[in-house]
């Protein structure tokens, strides 16, 4: 009989999120429970979930097994959180103290806040420094049952400082237990050097940056931040068609402050997600939805910036279109590394029920960084990524409630007892 290397036993119930991805419409809720499922591990992959009497009819418990005693507990997949910017340098507490008393966005970046503080700072870190102020926050994101999350650049906007965040992230990937998927996002906003000519901007993010990035294997994925005062769709278009080309697949920041034309750019590419969406339409969702775009939706960023609106998760689900759900940890406004504050957001601001909620920091979350074959549900073949509830999961939207009780990584406890 083979030998498993992990058990995780007695748990009250087990959410699988087992089963096709990604999930869509009614297929949004289906959570695929388990009562009192064991979850058997070998080699950090999932071998068996089922009843504890079977387990034992088919697998050896070795001496050094690791035993994670779940009684009283729910368990889930590990969180994937397909939407950070996890990596910078700075700080930027002192405009959320301003934005508190009163001052816009849009008065903190005339100031030279903003996006444009955080590349300041980023370029004037090394990457050194860039690892060790990423980590903290990388243990957070664990501690809050993150298993693995996408990691962009953008806050660099010269090619040696983009290269240097992707090299910190490669680096990021190797010394802790997040598993990262990076995205080169050298469009995040146009350099206060190239004001003048952003179209000069465009060209060297395609004909330097782009070559550069995907020569060093440093990304997946190539993202745009397609907003109006911002990227253009066309403009859009272009870096995202010589991403691909160069094997860096597309994915979007589309229509959070405004209409921008964001979505009409994902579905014509096909890109993996469009993320945002405040304002996304009827026509939109049925566009992303004919075109399998992921919608990865960031309420938290809706709310920390004060942006009086949120994603229209319902439209966006009846009209058959996947959602994810994502922290958008940043500098900026995304100030939680949690995603069950994410799905507590989704629930009481975007009126998502609680297991479309889970699917979407799961099984579909997952998809939209396309390791649905990899991660974001418990069944056999799977990493053993998993999170323990303290009780039902319900408890995760009881933020303050410490909810998270232990988490695993690859059949290992990684964070809690
Ligand atoms: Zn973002």
């Amino acid at each position: 009989m083979p030998t498993i290397d992990c058990l995780i036993h007695d748990a009250s119930l087990v959410v699988t999120c087992a089963g096709p991805a990604p999930r869509r419409g009614d297929g949004q809720r289906d959570l695929r429970i388990e009562r009192s499922a064991v979850i058997a591990g070998s080699g950090g992959r999932i071998v068996f979930v089922g009843p504890a009497s079977v387990c034992r009819e088919r697998f050896t418990v070795a001496p050094d097994t690791v035993m994670i005693d779940a009684t009283g507990c729910s368990v889930l997949p590990g969180f994937v959180d397909p939407h950070t910017h996890v990596v910078f340098a700075g700080d930027r507490r002192d405009e959320l103290r301003r934005r508190l008393a009163g001052a816009t966005y849009a008065e903190i970046a005339v100031e030279g806040g903003g996006i444009l503080s955080t590349v300041r700072a980023t370029r004037a870190a090394g990457e050194e420094a860039l690892v060790q102020a990423s980590r903290g926050r990388l243990a957070e994101m664990l501690r809050n049952g993150t298993t693995t999350c996408e990691a962009k650049s953008g806050y660099g906007l010269t090619l040696e400082a983009e290269l240097k965040m992707l090299r910190a992230v490669k680096r990021l990937a190797a010394m802790q237990p997040v598993e990262l998927s990076p995205t080169f996002l050298g469009a995040h906003e146009i350099p206060a050097e190239f004001r003048q000519d952003r179209a000069a901007y465009v060209r060297q993010v395609i004909d330097v940056m782009i070559p550069a990035v995907a020569r060093e294997g440093l990304a997946e994925w190539c993202d745009v931040f397609c907003e109006t005062g911002v990227f253009t769709p066309e403009e859009s278009l272009a870096i995202l068609r010589a991403g691909r080309q160069a094997g860096l697949r597309p994915r979007i920041h589309a229509d959070e402050l405004a209409a921008s034309g964001g979505w009409r750019v994902a579905a014509e590419l096909g890109a993996r997600s469009a993320d945002h969406l405040l304002f996304i339409d009827r026509e939109g969702a049925a566009a992303l939805a004919a075109a399998g775009v992921v919608a990865t939706l960031l309420p938290i960023a809706s709310f920390y910036l004060k942006l009086g609106r949120f994603a229209p998760a319902r439209l966006l689900i009846d009209a058959g279109v996947p959602v994810a759900l994502a922290t958008d940890l940043n500098p900026g406004g995304g100030f939680s590394a949690s995603m069950p504050f994410a799905i507590t957001l989704a629930c009481f601001a975007m009126d998502m029920t609680l297991e479309e909620a889970i699917v979407a920091a799961t099984i579909n979350a997952a998809y939209a960084l396309d390791r649905q074959d990899r991660v974001g549900s418990l069944e056999p073949g799977k990493q053993l990524d998993a999170v323990l509830v303290s009780s039902e999961p319900i408890d995760l939207i009881r933020i303050g409630a410490r909810a998270v009780k232990a988490v695993v990584k690859n059949g290992k406890v990684v964070a809690g007892n």
